[in-house]
């Protein structure tokens, strides 16, 4: 059991006891375990050996006694017990924006609604708007919500996705006679969000795979296997299909299996692919296709085959381009670690710089900085600074976009910084003129450099607000205001295809993690992606650049 699954056992504790209506204090302390476990460092199991469990910040000893229990039997009678009490219909109604605990018990109370289904039932029956405080808009917002979960339920985001995959591959890696088991179709693209898991496997003896798939940890139920596929789900009801072909037959089956089917389609059209076969690399089934080799993220038949035919494509920007980070968080505002924590790892990294963007004081519950205690922020940077010398440490915010467009530090504050973000964490409903003025307004105000996460899409969660995007890029490309590619799995914010509209205007990109977290700080990897998906190259991305240059352009910008 991984310390993510504990977490996530902690956590539903809580929401059951909450919808209980249990003491306001237990619910408390499973939160406060469930964030302690998540965001530990060290595996719990490690932990647990050595007799350490009870030294986690903020774990008691019953919750102590529950996790031990978890890491020994893989379940928690606590956890079984009260599942049984609480409908588990009312914890997916949770997952509908705007419902909070105390909403679901009184609507389960009054109404004995117990589940999603009934739940839009009674939505459509104009029932809700006659339980207390509750009124069209409860309603309207009850139905959107529940048509959003049921689409997240199709699709999952890269950061469930990935890390899956790649775990799954290396599992089958360890199945005898295996020669080769990787990631493939929309997760290898890089899809902000996926129907599915594909691996693609070269093995000598095709009935061992099924064996070696079929003793994942986390495979649930295998669906349908033939002698060269397995379909199944994993945990999380994830779905995953392997596809298993003999070794001469793997390069050509990577690219036909990478897809998108389109693409390939239109690729392999008239062509029997046993030409392929023996062939030993994937650059070399392209070189016999004619075509110049077209990486993944690219293969979508958005104009990259013609380009790929008169061997023309852009050169993409890469991982290990990036030489910085422009937007984290520490725990001077809502992050979890020190400004020196998140140093350490970022220069450990290889970063050469990170710009420190802590929330304004506007945004009280993540703990928004004063001015004050922005100056003292600055003060600390100094002295880290003076202390390091791999690693270049910016001043910054992420300041409050207001309601009406004005920003929630003035504008003194402001142009002392090395970096500004601008970002919209409130009023996410406002109409479209009045959404887009606003943003409009962020853009004009020159100590403005970034633009962070500009349509505030949470994949699966809510949508973008509404906005006039193309007026939103003109004003950028005018006043040269950089937009930000926010690499959390979440949001990939801007999207790639407002990304390549962007960089095709001239207006430069931040690829930034928007850490929370150390370890978040290793999300760029998911805003390359999109950025490769958005045709973007080196150049296009200024944390590509040396911190001189970046330095420079920020401020030769005011
Ligand atoms: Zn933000
Ligand atoms: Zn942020």
């Amino acid at each position: 059991m991984t310390n993510r699954e504990v977490a996530w056992i902690l956590e539903s504790i809580a929401d059951m006891l909450e919808l209980k209506n249990d003491n306001p204090f237990r619910v408390k302390a499973y939160r406060k375990a469930a964030h302690s476990v998540y965001h530990l460092d060290e595996d719990l199991r490690d932990l647990y050996l050595r007799n350490a469990v009870k030294e986690v910040k903020g774990i008691g000893s019953t919750i102590q006694d529950q996790i031990e229990e978890l890491i020994e039997t893989e379940g928690c009678s606590y956890y079984e017990q009260l599942s049984k009490e609480v409908p588990q219909g009312l914890l997916d109604m949770l997952a509908i924006p705007g419902l909070g605990h105390k909403t679901i018990r009184v609507i389960y109370e009054k109404l004995g609604i117990d589940n999603l289904d009934a739940l839009a039932a009674a939505a459509q029956a104009k029932q809700i708007r006659t339980l207390p405080g509750m009124g069209a808009k409860t309603e309207y917002n009850i139905l959107t919500g529940i048509d959003l979960f049921h689409k997240s339920m199709e699709k999952i985001t890269l950061g469930l996705a990935v890390p899956m995959a790649e775990e799954f591959s290396k599992h089958i890696m360890q199945g005898p006679g295996v020669f080769e088991a990787r990631p493939v179709g929309s997760v290898r693209r890089g899809k902000p969000l996926v129907g599915d898991i594909d691996i693609l496997v070269s093995a000598e003896d095709v009935s061992r795979v099924h064996a070696q798939v079929a003793s994942y940890r986390k495979t649930r139920e295998i669906t349908w296997a033939q002698k060269d596929f397995i379909q199944g789900v994993l945990d999380h009801n994830m779905k995953f299909e392997v596809i298993i072909v003999e070794p001469e037959d793997y390069y050509h089956s990577l690219v036909w299996t990478t897809g998108s089917k389109e693409y390939r389609e239109i690729i392999f059209k008239g062509i029997d692919r046993a030409v392929f076969k023996g062939i030993e690399s994937e650059e070399d089934v392209f070189r016999q296709l004619g075509i110049q080799y077209t990486p993944p993220e690219m293969r979508e038949n958005r104009g990259e085959i013609e380009k790929s035919r008169n061997y023309e494509l852009p050169e993409l920007v890469k991982l290990s381009d990036l030489q910085g980070d422009l937007h984290i968080h520490t725990d001077w505002s809502d992050g979890a670690h020190s400004l020196e924590e998140i140093a350490g790892r970022a220069a450990a990294m290889g970063h050469s710089y990170i710009a420190i963007t802590d929330h304004s004081k506007s945004l009280k519950i993540s703990g928004g900085l004063s001015e004050e205690r922005l100056i003292e922020q600055a003060r600390a940077i100094d002295l880290l600074n003076a202390e390091m010398r791999e690693l270049k440490i910016l001043k910054g915010t992420e300041v409050d976009i207001l309601k009406d467009g004005t920003l929630d530090f003035d504008n003194e504050i402001l142009s002392g910084l090395d970096v500004v973000i601008a970002s919209i964490h409130s009023h996410f409903t406002l109409d479209g003129e009045a959404q887009t003025q606003r943003i409009i307004k962020a853009i004009q105000n020159p100590n403005v450099d970034i633009i962070g996460h500009l349509t505030g899409r949470l994949l699966n969660r809510r949508p973008p607000y509404e906005i006039d995007i193309d007026k939103i890029l003109n004003a950028a490309a005018e006043h040269g205001t950089i937009l930000e590619i926010n690499a959390h799995p979440d949001r990939l914010d801007i999207n790639e295809d407002i990304a390549r509209k962007a960089a095709s205007m001239g207006i430069k990109i931040a690829i930034n993690s928007d850490a929370h977290d150390k370890r978040d700080l290793q999300l760029l990897n998911f805003g390359i992606l999109c950025a490769r998906r958005a045709w973007l190259r080196k150049n296009d991305v200024i944390n590509t650049w040396t911190t001189d240059k970046v330095i420079n352009y920020l401020e030769a910008r005011l």
